[in-house]
């Protein structure tokens, strides 16, 4: 595919360092497509496809989706038309095998690394909490005005199944031994930043913004 014109940034960290957040805001200033691998499983269970049903088991689990199933799903979005200006990925590349994949698609402007400390990040991932259409909210950090109901929608708010504390330590652990290993390829292309994910989302949306 010819890569010329748009913009491509990735969002790295462990689960819970605020990439979806970040997106969001980077999606609403930039305008550029906002592409979650995890969002698009989460559709795909919810939707009950095929694809839905053979990820399921390892999301409940905590594990990694199998690279061929998340493959497919990302090259499908980095084509839509949302696209066009450019993209944000988030939650992609995880392994080795997806960033071959990826940079064998698309050419990447800027990779932002949110480090948050690992301690930090269990009280971030159990406390959260989303609607059904997406809004994400903190039990203590960002709660809801009506406890469990969603402030814009109404709906009532779920913990996702794979954020329960038992399932941030072999979420962490895989993060370390299978995603942490992809920064280096980047970092020698030079587009490498690392941000500190410490902070209100507006003060870590601040420092990214800085440098961009
Ligand atoms: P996330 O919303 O990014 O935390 O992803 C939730 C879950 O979806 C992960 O714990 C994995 O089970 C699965 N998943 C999301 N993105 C990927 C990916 N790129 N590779 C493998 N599994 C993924």
């Amino acid at each position: 595919m010819a890569e010329t014109t748009r913009t491509g940034i990735m969002l790295i960290g462990a689960p819970g360092s605020g990439k979806g957040t970040q997106a969001k805001k980077l999606k609403e200033t930039l305008g550029y497509a906002h592409i979650s691998t995890g969002d698009l499983l989460r559709a795909a269970v919810k939707a009950g496809t095929e694809l839905g049903k053979q990820a399921k088991s390892f999301m409940d689990a905590g594990a990694l989706v199998p690279d061929e199933l998340v493959i497919g799903l990302l090259k499908e979005a980095i084509v839509k038309p949302e696209a066009d200006k450019g993209f944000i990925l988030d939650g992609f590349p995880r392994t080795s095998v997806q960033a071959d994949a990826l940079d064998a698609e698309v050419t990447l402007d800027k990779v932002i690394n949110i480090k948050v400390p690992f301690e930090l990040i269990e009280e971030r991932v159990t406390g959260r909490r989303m609607s059904k259409s997406g809004h994400v909210y903190h039990v203590k950090y960002n709660p809801p005005k009506v406890e469990g109901v969603c402030d814009v929608t109404g709906e009532e708010l779920y913990q996702r199944s794979d954020d329960t504390a038992a399932k941030v330590k072999e979420r962490l652990d895989k993060f370390v031994a299978e995603t942490e290993p992809v920064i280096p390829r980047y970092q020698a292309k030079g587009i490498v930043v690392e941000v500190d994910g410490v902070g209100t989302p507006d003060e870590v949306f601040a420092r990214i913004s800085a440098v961009l």
